[in-house]
């Protein structure tokens, strides 16, 4: 029997560049480096213009708490640090670097020199934090984070190389033409994370890479290769957990409360790039497509390639650009310019004309068919979670699990009426966590005021007892 979840929808997968290999893109003559492409805090610039740059040097760094450095792709000068709107759409600095074309490369960029017994977590640790690596599978969760707070607490060890969205083929490339990175990755997790064994998650459209990685591990078997339905979002954790081990991960929980750690494909091969030649992440996939684009592609591209020079390496576009994404097409985020860089979430890049756009109804009304709640992944009820939304009742939200949504817009999907269900939702789990935000600066402060209260009284009464003995 194939796994699978309860829910999920069956998008058209369009996956039309998997027969694509992977090509170089040319090197760029400028990239534009944001100083926050991960969850956690922005880098600040440890360069400034007129700067000459190493390729894989760090060229802006967090200051504590989480998050992780950004590197020069190039080398090159640094010409400006200007303020952008970030991919995801927020005001953030970039670094400009005019390429020299030397690749000259950082001397910082080593090998641990380690082979993978003498290896400890506390070296994996700060190898791939040092490198930057995040989820690239689009979460962009820093690695290292995600190694620091599984240690001790995971027995299934899971490569995600499900790939559910619609029109991605990168991990499916990677997994053909370079299957030994990835395994290579998980050897060195498995050994630093005290394992046995790792679990590789894949979707049964992927029969070729399968075979593939089948063949690879038959001589180590270092994993079981665990073949899934073709669903969408199969590729999101709480549905892989689910559908490997049967564990239900409900909101507000992360995986290594269950025993799990997921590890999408493309971060595990750039684990082991990181640990066996010290390379940073500068580089990574991008599948080029949507109905645009002339000559669809999978493209290795240099991080802060703008991506107008992406759609022209894949011999621009056919018809008038209406959507452009970063990612796929159920959970990317939509950009507003051509000339946005690719960042380490960019997994994708989908042009799509005003002939895609699904949505016709002006003035969508909930018929009440019932078809998202039946989709819904998280056993929720968007229809109930749209109308409340609308109508303010936050409180319900919140009773209602709103927080619980993963955002994988199955439900938008197929509703008849063309609700927006997930924009609707997305928007009122900003205000509430803004509500808890403030909920929990209020508790702070009611807690710093008894505190002191307390330190007045225990004053006073010192001082008393000191007068009285005086006395
Ligand atoms: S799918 Fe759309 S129309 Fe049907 S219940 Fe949900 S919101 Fe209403
Ligand atoms: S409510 Fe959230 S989790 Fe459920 S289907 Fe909609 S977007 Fe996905």
């Amino acid at each position: 029997m194939k796994l699978s979840f309860r829910g999920g929808v069956h998008p058209p997968q369009n996956k039309n560049t998997a027969g694509k290999a992977i090509e170089k893109m040319p090197l760029p003559k400028k990239v534009y480096i944001p100083l926050s492409q991960h969850i956690g805090g922005v880098c600040v610039p440890l360069v400034k213009k007129g700067d000459t740059v190493d390729k894989g040097q760090i060229i802006g760094n967090v200051e504590g708490g989480l998050g992780c450095p950004v590197h020069a792709s190039v080398s090159g000068v640094v010409e400006s640090i200007e303020v952008k709107t970030s991919a995801s759409g927020v005001k953030t600095g970039q670094i400009v670097i005019a390429n020299d074309f030397e690749e000259r490369l950082s001397p910082d960029i080593a090998p641990i020199g380690k082979s993978v017994d003498e290896l400890t977590l506390d070296d994996v640790i700060e190898i791939t934090k040092k490198a930057g690596i995040v989820g690239l599978g689009g979460a962009t969760f820093p690695t290292y984070a995600k190694l620091s707070s599984g240690a001790g607490k995971i027995e299934y060890l899971i490569v995600n190389c499900a790939e559910c969205e619609p029109y991605i083929t990168v991990n499916h490339r990677l997994l053909l033409e370079q299957p030994e990175r990835v395994l290579g990755g998980l050897e060195i997790l498995l050994k630093v994370l005290g394992l046995e064994k790792g679990y590789i998650a894949i979707e049964d459209n992927k029969k070729d890479a399968i075979d593939k990685l089948e063949e690879l591990n038959e001589s180590k078997r270092i994993a079981d290769i665990c073949v899934m339905k073709t669903k969408y979002p199969q590729g999101d954790e709480r549905q892989i957990i689910y559908a490997l081990t049967g564990k239900e991960l409900t909101s507000g929980h992360l995986p290594f409360e269950v025993g799990c750690m997921i590890i999408n494909a493309e971060t595990m091969a750039a684990v082991y790039d990181a640990v066996t030649t010290g390379m940073p992440l500068i580089e990574r996939f991008v599948t080029v497509d949507g109905d645009c684009i002339r000559d669809p592609k999978n493209l290795s591209v240099r991080l802060g390639t703008p991506i107008n020079e992406l759609i022209d390496y894949c011999g621009g576009l056919v018809k008038e650009p209406h959507k452009i994404i970063f990612g796929g097409p159920m959970m990317g985020v939509a950009q507003w310019k051509m000339y946005a860089p690719t960042v380490k979430g960019t997994s994708a890049v989908i042009v799509f004309s005003k002939q895609q756009r699904k949505r016709q109804t002006e003035q969508p009304s909930c018929i009440h068919c019932g078809r998202c709640v039946g989709h819904c992944p998280m056993h929720l009820m968007p229809n109930y979670l749209v109308a409340f939304a609308k109508e303010g009742q936050l409180d319900k939200c919140r009773q209602f699990d709103i927080l619980g949504c993963v955002e994988c817009g199955c439900c938008s999907y197929d509703c008849p009426a063309d609700v927006p269900i997930v924009q609707t939702i997305r928007v009122a789990k900003g205000k509430i966590m803004e509500q808890i935000r403030a909920e929990k600066a209020a508790a702070a402060m009611k807690e710093a005021e008894k505190k002191e209260a307390e330190n007045k009284d225990n004053t006073e009464k010192t001082e008393n007892t000191e007068e009285k003995g005086e006395k």
